[in-house]
């Protein structure tokens, strides 16, 4: 059975050109002063070429990998500072048409219990995400009739809708199928953050391999085009991704560069996130694919993503161990989920034990928000649940202005400290506050500027001893 030719974007050109990817990865290491000159294009907030990245991927000397990893560190720092943003994914629904063989949600695996949210059951699941503090959410969807462009959003609405005390959700981002052009349009208007959409692997007979040719998902070109459509529909906020694990993770990185520049130079903006979820074991898949990416090479893969994309912002999942999600948070990631459950009912109804027959895939850290904030403070990190951004209509092409003359820290660092004394006034354990307070005073003492300083004092006395909230620069 063939697949029926689907509307494409005015832009849609297959840019992947394996052969030229191939070709480059097969050069040896290069000079030491070459790979010096990249990362100083790279310190400079530049975002590298495809060839200036796979100098750097080519790099085995244990020095200069150092200096590779060093100079992440420092570019982190440059532009996002030492804060991280946290947010919960919301699986609504697990039917899928696709039969991507590495998903525990596939068509074809019969020991999967499907499940759709009803609209009571979604607000269920917001206000137990809500009682603990959250404020960010993805919502996941497999790929169904069922989940049209209106489905997803009506649910987007359900969750902004469903409030619990002093709780709210803010943003809402989405992770879901390539949609035509009139159904981004449709999801927009229900005030989305970030569409997301992985392109899993981007090299052509791997994609094939994984993707059974009866299925929609089977299209490279038309998935590849995803986001081009989100544009031509005015969604300039979006996130590219691939799973690795699939194939050589060196081609992946290259991929995925590629498709931040094409982005850029096509609609003006480059990907807001850029996730890499590693390949974990989930019901009925076989994780022997060969390509199994170890924690070096994946150390490796975010330090020289960070250096190629300054201004792209880094997601690290709960798919990751705790140890893990340390380590290479410092390399340069953003953004990380917490509390996170990927059983469709999770928050309600799955106690602490994951479920695999319920879950997409299976979880490495299942710690509580609250020990994850904890921790992350304690290795010298500020959560933020920070929203303002979008809602301040700082996304785009606005959102690169704001982030090249490096802006973030200025409205990110203020933020973040009223979002994390909110999560520490409402919803912290004992210990935790005690771990945020001291951490709260540290960050205010760096501030150079002594008028946003008091701005942000004032703010969060407010909330210490008001009920008002959702205060944003
Ligand atoms: N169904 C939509 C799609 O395929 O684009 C929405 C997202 S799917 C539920 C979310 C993502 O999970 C996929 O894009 C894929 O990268 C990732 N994923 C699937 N199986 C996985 C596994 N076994 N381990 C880790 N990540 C996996
Ligand atoms: Fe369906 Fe997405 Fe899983 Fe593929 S990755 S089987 S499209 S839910």
């Amino acid at each position: 059975m063939s697949i029926k030719k689907r509307q494409l974007s005015k832009y849609a050109q297959d840019f992947i050109d394996d052969a030229f990817f191939e070709r480059l990865l097969s050069k040896p290491a290069q000079s030491k002063a070459l790979v010096r000159e990249i990362i100083a294009k790279a310190l400079s907030k530049q975002a590298l070429t495809v060839e200036e990245t796979s100098v750097l991927v080519a790099v085995d000397d244990k020095d200069m990998l150092e200096e590779i990893f060093n100079a992440a560190r420092e570019l982190k720092q440059k532009v996002y500072g030492n804060r991280i943003v946290l947010f919960a994914p919301l699986y609504i629904g697990n039917k899928c048409i696709n039969d991507c063989l590495y998903c525990g949600f596939r068509s074809s695996n019969k020991e999967s219990i499907r499940r759709t949210l009803s609209f009571d059951e979604i607000a269920q699941q917001v206000v137990a995400l809500e009682n603990v503090g959250h404020k960010r959410l993805i919502l996941v969807y497999g790929e169904h009739p069922e989940y049209d462009a209106n489905f997803i959003a009506e649910s987007v609405r359900k969750v902004y809708e469903t409030k619990s005390g002093k709780g709210e959700i803010r943003r809402v981002n989405i992770n879901a199928a390539p949609l035509d052009i009139e159904g981004f349009k449709i999801v927009k208007d229900s005030g989305i953050g970030t569409y997301q959409i992985f392109m899993e692997t981007y090299h052509h007979e791997t994609y094939e391999k994984f993707h059974p040719a009866r299925t929609n998902k089977s299209d490279y070109l038309y998935r590849l085009d995803g986001l081009s459509r989100a544009f031509e529909a005015g969604c300039d906020d979006v996130g590219i991704g691939a799973l690795l694990g699939l194939y050589d993770w060196r081609f992946e990185l290259l991929g995925l560069v590629n498709h931040a520049l094409f982005l850029q130079q096509n609609h003006g903006v480059g990907p807001h996130t850029i996730s890499f979820p590693r390949l974990q074991p989930a019901s009925g898949i076989d994780t022997n694919t060969g390509y199994l990416v170890n924690d070096d090479d994946f150390k490796k893969f975010v330090a020289i993503v960070r250096l190629a994309v300054p201004y792209t912002g880094l997601i690290l999942t709960a798919r990751e161990n705790p140890q893990l999600r340390k380590d290479v948070m410092a390399f340069g990631v953003s953004q990380i989920d917490a509390g996170s459950r990927v059983e469709i009912g999770g928050y309600t109804e799955c106690g602490d034990a994951q479920v695999m027959e319920k879950e997409q895939f299976v979880l490495g850290d299942i710690r509580s928000l609250d020990d994850v904030i904890r921790q992350l403070m304690q290795d010298g990190y500020v959560p933020s649940f920070c929203t303002s951004c979008y809602r301040l209509g700082r996304t785009g092409e606005h959102f690169m202005e704001f982030a090249i003359p490096g802006f973030i820290k200025r409205y990110c660092t203020p933020n973040a400290l009223t979002t994390l004394t909110e999560y520490l006034v409402d919803y912290a354990s004992p210990q935790t506050k005690i771990v945020g307070d001291a951490l709260i005073k540290a960050e205010l003492g760096k501030f150079q500027d002594a008028d946003t300083k008091n701005k942000v004092i004032d703010r969060l006395e407010k909330i210490k001893t008001t009920e008002q909230r959702d205060m944003y620069f």
